[in-house]
């Protein structure tokens, strides 16, 4: 009995022929830092941003009102050519930002 060479060994060294990928460790845990340190510095962007916020507010307290986008007035829905003052705003084209206080001051 003569073992005939089948045609799959063609395959199987075909399929060993092919480079395995290496066996995927896991990294060796170091214990500790990594996620301690980018929070960390999250939480110290997150510090400089609200500094720079409350100076900006301090500096800018008003923007370009939200509700009527800086037009100071309202469009009807229905008849598009008609309008009011924007109520927001009260025509002003401004509002006071977050965290802003009303200053006594006018600006004119
Ligand atoms: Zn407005």
């Amino acid at each position: 009995m003569l073992p005939s060479s089948p045609p799959t060994t063609l395959t199987l060294t075909a399929l060993a022929l092919t480079p395995s990928p290496a066996p995927a460790s896991p990294p060796p845990d170091t214990g500790r830092g990594g996620g301690a340190g980018l929070w960390l510095l999250l939480a110290l962007a997150g510090f400089i941003w609200l500094i720079a916020h409350l100076v900006s507010v301090r500096l800018h307290p008003l923007r370009t009102c939200r509700a009527c986008d800086g037009t100071g007035l309202h469009r009807g829905h229905f008849f598009t050519h008609t309008m009011r003052l924007c109520r927001r705003c009260g025509g002003t084209r401004r509002e006071l930002r977050p965290g802003a206080r009303a200053t006594g001051h006018r600006d004119h």
